[in-house]
């Protein structure tokens, strides 16, 4: 056993808890950060493979977003570009110019004149609802009772995926979607050198604080003890000492390692996953080609490196093909790899001739909960039922998924403990 007793121990090593434990940093207290991986970053990190460097599938930041503002406040830059919206839809045998500029919007012929407005006025309508005032609708539901065309409404829930990952409008809540959709509106940034550029960062301002980064140190238990310390047992037999607890694992890993005291919470909750495949070309065969969604097949295909600086070669190409998956879906590895493959042959046939290097990840959690109606109850406080035990992550916002979530509940997290030990009462989300 260690003897320092920490101030506040953090499990997890991605966005939330990094940006938790600069925040503590700020204040002066002992923060101890605990990393299962051999790498910090969690799905947030970047693959450097041969000189060309991959993110965990496609990553894009939303510009007008709370983590790019908390991330900015933190000192964090963030260099990189909005990639440009005139892209295709892919639907069955036909390809088609994605009508999200106003050139594209007047000249397709994907839309009559009529639903051509209705287009028009429900994006604007987006804009400006309250999404307070839908929190009790699926997205499938609020599409149903806004929108009179089917085709329109296609177009709709395949934006809706694209902001949010979730292949499922029966059954996520509208407003989550709807938040993020209004986000997305307002552009995303592909990042130089990858999400690991942030990670770096914010890891390297951590260490200068006085930040403890231990790596390769798995939490297999979290006992809160009577002399008010928890004990937070790792697999190596270690255990480590803090007054406060910050957890950023998956609901499921925080219920396993308080030996089943968060059921309640764990078991209502489901990922939000897919599969990518990740290249690196020397060129594209079609230069033209940097942006495709599948219409009615959950598909994505983006070149990334034409925004953002991701290759040491001068022409290194990167881009990502990723699936979506309905929770209901049973998923086989090869299938999808072949799928993935099927769509980019498709959309860039040749590719595998120039191809430097290649990954397929078959099954990746995007998120660790798929936002449902009703979520709100579960997720009220940032503090759990056991006193000095916090939460954050992707999963325990109500309000918003992916890193918006992950990156603001790290800051109420830390907030949050720096209210309780000036002594002030505990606030809601
Ligand atoms: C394919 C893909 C695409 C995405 N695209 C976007 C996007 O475009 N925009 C966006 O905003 N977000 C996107 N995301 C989501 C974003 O990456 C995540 O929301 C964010 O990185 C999650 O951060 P986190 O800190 O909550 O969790 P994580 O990054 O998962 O960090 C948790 C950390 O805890 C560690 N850990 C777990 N259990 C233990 C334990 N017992 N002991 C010690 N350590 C432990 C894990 O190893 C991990 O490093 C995407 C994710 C994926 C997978």
């Amino acid at each position: 056993m260690e003897n320092k007793v920490w101030d506040v121990a953090i499990v997890g090593g991605g966005l939330a808890g990094y940006i938790a434990a600069n925040y503590l940093a700020k204040s002066n207290i002992s923060v101890v950060l605990i990393e299962k991986g051999k790498e910090v970053g969690g799905r947030a990190r970047t693959n450097n493979i041969k000189g060309l460097y991959f993110n965990l599938g496609p990553h894009a930041l939303y510009k007008k977003g709370e983590a790019k503002l908390i991330l900015e406040d933190l000192g964090i830059n963030l260099e990189g570009k909005t990639p440009k919206l005139n892209g295709s839809f892919v639907d069955g045998k036909h390809e088609f110019d994605a009508p999200f500029t106003p050139l594209k919007l007047i000249t397709t012929k994907h839309f009559n004149w009529k639903e051509r407005l209705e287009f028009i006025k429900i994006l604007m309508e987006i804009k400006k609802t309250d999404t307070n005032k839908v929190k009790d609708l699926t997205f499938k539901q609020w599409l149903e009772q806004r929108i009179n065309s089917n085709n329109v409404r296609s177009f709709i829930v395949v934006l809706g995926r694209l902001a949010t990952y979730c292949h499922t409008p029966e059954k996520v809540s509208a407003n989550v979607i709807i938040n993020h959709l209004k986000l997305v509106m307002g552009g995303v940034k592909y990042l130089d050198g990858g999400w690991q550029s942030m990670i770096d960062q914010l890891h390297n301002k951590a260490i200068a604080s006085g930040v403890s980064v231990k790596k390769q140190r798995n939490v297999i238990k979290i006992t809160p003890n009577d002399n008010d310390l928890f004990q937070l047992k790792l697999s190596n037999d270690q255990v480590i000492l803090s007054n406060e607890v910050i957890c950023t694992t998956s609901p499921h890993e925080l219920n396993r390692m308080l030996n089943k005291r968060y059921t309640e919470v764990s078991e209502h909750f489901h990922p939000v996953c897919g599969a990518t495949l990740d290249v690196a070309l020397s060129r594209l065969p079609n230069a033209n080609k940097l942006l495709a969604l599948g219409l009615h097949e959950p598909l994505y295909y983006s070149v990334h490196s034409t925004f953002a600086k991701l290759s040491d070669h001068e022409d290194g190409v990167v881009l990502h093909v990723f699936r979506y998956f309905h929770p209901d879906e049973k998923i086989e590895s090869k299938q999808i790899k072949l799928e993935l493959e099927q769509f980019l042959d498709r959309i860039q046939p040749g590719w595998r001739k120039y191809e430097i290097a290649s990954r397929c990840l078959p099954h990746l959690v995007v998120n660790q909960r798929v936002p449902q109606i009703g979520d709100e109850k579960n997720l009220s406080y940032i503090e759990t039922d056991i006193d000095r035990l916090y939460i954050a992550g992707d999963w325990t916002s109500s309000d918003l998924i992916l890193s918006e979530a992950a990156v603001s509940s790290g800051k109420r997290a830390a907030e949050e403990i720096l209210r309780f030990r000036k002594g002030e009462d505990r606030i809601g989300n």
